[in-house]
């Protein structure tokens, strides 16, 4: 069946991009237009061994938009639910109170923490980041460029 591992993410930090490069296909929809995602997009990948139902959510937020909103919904059940939290952050922006809001929604849970468009100039405080995450793994990728996926995939292989 595979374990349930959700990506979240605040919008446009890469979470499309993410299961795509995971999936090795253009499944989901990529665009820099926040909100694109609006349903659940699940996706089955193996990751060196390890089955997983990928699911890409539709960013978890307030918004007044009533089909996201339904998607937004559906995404806070999936969490509930998760084996894996892949949790994305932007390393060209600095973090957020969604951010935290984010870690501290996955307190406790298996996650690993990717911090995508490394090849951006950084503006993340990669330092908080590292206290966020609790011993989890960081992982920074640039999804655009295909860096940092083997890493990725390894860190999520080592945990299971
Ligand atoms: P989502 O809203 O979190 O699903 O984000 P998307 O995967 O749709 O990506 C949002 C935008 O960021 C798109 O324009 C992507 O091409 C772009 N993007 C994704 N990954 C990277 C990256 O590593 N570097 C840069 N520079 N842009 C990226
Ligand atoms: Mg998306």
């Amino acid at each position: 069946e595979g374990l349930a591992t959700v990506i979240i993410g605040r919008p446009n930090v890469g979470k499309s991009s993410l299961l795509n490069a995971l999936a090795h296909e253009n499944r989901a929809i990529v665009t820099d237009i926040p909100g694109t995602t609006r349903d659940v997009i699940e996706e089955y990948v193996n990751v060196r061994g390890v089955p997983l139902r990928l699911i890409d959510t539709a960013g978890i937020r307030e918004t007044e938009d009533v089909v996201e909103r339904i998607g937004v919904e559906r995404s806070q059940q999936m969490l509930k639910r998760a084996d894996l939290i892949l949790l994305v952050l932007n390393y060209h922006e600095p973090l957020t109170e969604e951010d935290e809001r984010l870690f501290a929604m996955i307190e406790g849970m298996d996650a690993i923490v990717i911090v995508n468009k490394t090849d951006l100039p950084r503006r993340i405080d990669m330092e908080r980041v590292k206290e966020l995450a609790a011993g989890r793994p960081v992982v920074g990728t640039s999804l655009l460029h295909e860096q940092g996926i083997d890493e990725l995939e390894k860190a999520i292989a080592d945990l299971f």
